[in-house]
């Protein structure tokens, strides 16, 4: 049976960035790294906003504040050393209601916490930014930037090869046996052997903890987000990135312009339970997937405490009018017929046995293991941080 020292499981942006940093650090270290599916970068890093966040909105001190602050500039470092087409076009944050004027200023301030450049923007001056957008006012954060996750994934991969670490695609990891200093990894296609075992399995990260006897007071619940594109000839509507205030209650929620890297402009993403793990249709269910999470208590204390803002994303996601209604707060001459379908992603969110959201990253020890239980937006911005950040905790 094979013998690594190091085994990760998840070929996502987490996953592989852990394995990139790793060869780099113990260069003489045996890593493999497991991934289900046929392909890397299938599920969250290969269906997001392609944005590389700033990092305006995160709590100071946060680990989503230091990692996005610093990911962005190394993501972009990473881009440029490896050829990858990326834009530093800046984004803008629009607030339409009065009310969201003061929340808009607490979000400057919050920027400025978090040291970042950002200049406030009367109406007038968001008109000359972004010509169709209304807006009592906005700010502008100039270092935002859009990717293409799938091909930075794609470059980790050629980076780890390079160092000598293995990719097993098709590999689903089944079984963990745990037995003094060595992991045994029953998957797909057999098994193998590690000292160490870091679990990035995104949507299954609860899953992978459990099988690796992690003391973990969380469980994954997905939440699918939708997208419309715009059609080509109404692509003039979007000049940058264009955000609403976020309800500081609800930070991932909120529709928003995102211009691609390759030239489609994407409004979305919306936020509904999804019955399936990896469901990016409407109707796909898993029974077991829906049956974890309606049984659950946590999921009805967050249910009961939000059925305002769930039942709004569920309007949202069955009815084209709803969703253009809330795309017409940031551009009013967005029209239903200027939209179509696109592509859907499952964000794999944390939630506590108590029913709290878990807002930060959450990295947790277990027996001969880390296991990485919550990486949300904006985990591919911060993904080269994260994996720094895991081999600092890894045994030597
Ligand atoms: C709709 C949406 C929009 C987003 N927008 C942005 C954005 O604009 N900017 C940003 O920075 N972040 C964004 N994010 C967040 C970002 O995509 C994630 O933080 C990041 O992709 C997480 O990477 P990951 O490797 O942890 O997960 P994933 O990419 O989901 O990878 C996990 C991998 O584990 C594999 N796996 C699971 N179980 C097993 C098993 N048993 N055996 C083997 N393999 C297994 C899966 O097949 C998968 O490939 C967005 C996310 C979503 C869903």
């Amino acid at each position: 049976m094979s013998t690594y020292d190091y085994a990760i499981v998840g070929g996502g942006i987490v996953g592989l960035a852990t394995a990139m940093a790793l060869g780099k650090r113990f260069p003489q270290s045996r890593i493999v790294l497991l991934e289900k599916e046929q392909a890397l970068a299938q599920h969250q890093t290969g269906r997001n906003s392609g944005v590389i966040h700033s990092g305006i909105y995160y709590k100071p001190g946060s680990y989503k504040a230091k990692f996005a602050r610093a990911g962005s500039r190394s993501m972009v470092e990473f881009c440029q050393e490896h050829g990858i087409a990326h834009e530093i076009c800046g984004k803008v944050i629009v607030a339409t209601e009065p009310h969201e004027l003061q929340l808009l200023e607490n979000l400057y301030q919050r920027g400025l916490a978090n040291q970042l450049e950002i200049t406030r923007l009367s109406a007038e001056a968001l008109k000359e930014i972004e010509p169709h957008v209304n807006g009592l006012a906005g700010l502008r954060v100039p270092s935002t930037g859009i990717v293409d996750y799938k091909q930075v994934a794609a470059a980790y991969a050629r980076i780890i090869q390079a160092q000598g670490g293995e990719l097993r695609l098709g590999a689903k990891v089944e079984q963990l046996d745990i037995r003094g200093d060595v992991v045994t990894i029953v998957s797909s296609q057999g098994e193998l052997r590690a000292r160490f075992l870091i679990n990035c399995a995104g949507l299954h990260s609860d899953r992978i903890a459990q099988l690796g006897q992690a003391q973990i007071d969380m469980q994954i619940v997905p939440f699918r987000g939708e997208y419309y594109e715009l059609k080509p000839e109404k692509r003039y509507l979007v000049k940058h990135l264009i955000y609403p205030v976020p309800n500081p209650n609800f930070p991932f929620l909120g529709v928003h312009f995102t211009r691609m890297i390759g030239g489609d402009i994407h409004a979305g993403p919306n936020a509904v339970l999804s019955l399936k793990r990896e469901g990016y249709h409407k109707t796909d269910i898993d029974l077991c997937d829906s049956a974890q999470v309606l049984t659950s208590p946590a999921f009805w204390k967050l249910a009961g405490k939000n059925m305002n803002e769930g039942i709004k994303e569920i309007v949202r996601s069955v009815s084209k009018a709803a969703f253009v209604r809330s795309l017409q707060r940031l551009i009013p001459e967005v029209q239903s017929s200027d939209i179509v379908p696109a592509h859907a992603g499952v964000r794999a969110q944390a939630l506590r046995n108590d029913g709290a959201l878990v807002d930060d990253f959450m990295i947790v020890p277990g027996p001969n293991a880390l296991h990485v239980c919550n990486a949300p937006s904006p985990g591919a911005t911060a993904s080269i941080e994260i994996g720094k950040a895991i081999v600092e905790q890894v045994p030597t």
